[in-house]
């Protein structure tokens, strides 16, 4: 067998990345991973996930002692000012000490951190700032980056129309920040922003926000988004922007077509969808095309269409999200092991961090319906006792469930702590449970989850508390 330097090597060192050559090196394989960024962690430690859940957290905090939130409960502020910089400096904290975390799981495991972007000269090979690396498998983790809207020019360090990575940074709050995009991103930066005090107006192609969700789900967002005081302008395209001064002019047109108008912004986001990252990794030298949408194509063990290379998170085919890309990374390594890794993708959890987070796992009541006859469980927040207490009257959560053998095809939820509550329904789906096993599982009281409880009651049509 021909002499490597390296067992497995991985190109990129985000979730999909990191996970991969960490769980390669515990099974024993001589690991590096080549790492271009000047920190570990990728996209969702460096400029995604975890800035922007520590604006999130902080943003939520600020609203709470500025809208009367906490003077409700008795605790009085005085004042309440915003303080940007110190916000701004516990979300660099927080990227320094998970980014540095990594460090140290590299150094603990032996994975050894060759910095530099990779570039393939073979399929066994690749060019790292000019040193040749070799190894038995390379695993392509490369990531996603930010999909540019023609006509809408990005220019993060000017501060007036970015991206997310721009949105994350801004020194000064908005008077009128326009999201153009009504997904993900877009609703939780722009969360951010209203919260700190910016008028917010979203402008989404379609005719609802978070494409991909249930389509209760996303009604019902937009209301809970509307009452919070954002402006969405739904089937709206953007066709254009200008900045003057410090400015910015967009030209709008229905996404039907019909008369333009114009809106004007001290900021703009852009947040149209990430696209898979394969620039610079000179993927002609091993013969591998990525398909029409730019992601590079695997097996269900991650194997890509050569030989001994592999590829793993958002530069592959299936939703852009750090677990699923964390998940791929554990099963590609234990798969190069020779041992049996899987993931299954009919059930990866989605979450939107907003004030209430909105959350669901398996098929939304539309692809279910497709699929064939169905029973569905429903029930409000409103009268869930610990969201009562806690004052969140939004949200509900939905159970649907197919109407032969009760087995639970997909589960929704909009409440302050879905995220967390959506653990339990992946769980149930992974273990191929029915509503009736959920609703005769034990639920501990007062809880927020208490009403997936209720809701799977509600599918054989006996909640208690509604
Ligand atoms: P990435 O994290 O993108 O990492 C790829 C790495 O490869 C990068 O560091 C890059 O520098 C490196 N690289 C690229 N090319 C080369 C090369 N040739 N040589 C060496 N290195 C290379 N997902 C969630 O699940 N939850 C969230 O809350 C969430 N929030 C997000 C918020 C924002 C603002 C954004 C932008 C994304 C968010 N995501 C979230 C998505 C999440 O960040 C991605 O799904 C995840 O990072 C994908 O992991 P990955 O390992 O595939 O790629
Ligand atoms: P997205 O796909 O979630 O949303 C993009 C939105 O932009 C869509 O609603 C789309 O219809 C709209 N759009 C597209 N072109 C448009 C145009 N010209 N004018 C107006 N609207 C337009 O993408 P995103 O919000 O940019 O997020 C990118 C990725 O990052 C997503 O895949 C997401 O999974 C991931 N992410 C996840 C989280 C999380 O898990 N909490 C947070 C942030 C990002």
């Amino acid at each position: 067998m021909a002499d490597y330097d390296y067992d497995v090597l991985v190109i990129g060192a985000g979730p999909g990345g990191y996970v991969a050559a960490i769980r390669a090196a515990q099974l024993g394989m001589k690991v590096a991973c080549a790492e271009g960024r000047e920190t570990l962690g990728g996209t969702c430690l460096n400029v995604g996930c975890i800035p922007s859940k520590a604006l999130l957290h902080g943003s939520e905090l600020f609203e709470e002692a500025h809208d009367g939130t906490l003077a409700k409960f008795g605790v009085k502020t005085g004042k309440v000012e915003l303080d940007l910089p110190t916000l701004q400096g516990e979300k660099v904290g927080a990227v320094k000490e998970l980014t540095q975390g990594i460090e140290f799981l590299f150094r603990k495991n032996k994975v050894d951190w060759l910095k530099g972007y990779a570039k393939f000269t073979g399929p066994h090979a690749v060019d790292i700032t000019g040193k040749t690396v070799t190894a038995k498998h390379i695993v392509i983790a490369t990531g996603s980056s930010v999909t540019p809207l023609p006509g809408v020019e990005v220019d993060n360090d000017a501060g007036i129309i970015v991206d997310s990575t721009g949105a994350l940074a801004l020194a000064r709050v908005p008077q009128h920040l326009v999201v153009i995009g009504g997904g993900v991103i877009g609703l939780e930066l722009g969360s951010v922003w209203r919260r700190l005090g910016a008028k917010v107006t979203v402008v989404e192609f379609l005719d609802q926000l978070l494409p991909g969700m249930d389509g209760e789900v996303r009604k019902e967002a937009g209301k809970i988004f509307k009452k919070q005081g954002m402006e969405l302008r739904l089937s709206t395209k953007v066709t254009g922007a200008s900045v003057k001064g410090k400015k910015a002019t967009l030209t709008l047109e229905p996404a039907a077509g019909g008369a333009a108008d114009t809106l004007e912004a001290d900021c703009v986001l852009v947040a149209i969808g990430r696209r898979p990252l394969t620039d610079g990794l000179n993927l002609n030298a091993i013969g591998l095309v990525p398909n029409a949408r730019g992601q590079i194509e695997t097996d269900h063990d991650f194997r890509t269409a050569v030989d001994d290379v592999w590829a793993v998170g958002d530069v592959v085919p299936g939703p852009m999200l750090a677990h699923k890309a964390a998940d791929d990374g554990l099963a590609v390594a234990e798969n190069i092991a020779g041992l049996t890794g899987i993931v299954n993708h009919d059930v990866i959890p989605g979450v939107v961090y907003t004030t209430p987070e909105i959350a669901g796992v398996g098929l939304t009541e539309e692809a279910a319906k497709e699929r064939g006859e169905i029973k569905i469980g429903k029930f409000p927040m409103l009268a869930n006792s610990r969201a009562k207490t806690n004052r969140e009257p939004d949200g509900f959560v939905k159970i649907i469930a197919d109407a032969k053998t009760d087995r639970v095809l997909g589960v929704w939820a909009i409440a302050t702590v879905a995220g967390t509550m959506i653990a339990e329904a992946a769980l149930a789906l992974e273990f191929g449970a029915t509503s009736e096993d959920i609703a005769y599982t034990c639920h501990a009281h007062p809880t927020h989850s208490e009403a997936i409880k209720e809701a799977a009651m509600a599918v054989r049509g006996k909640p208690i508390h509604m």
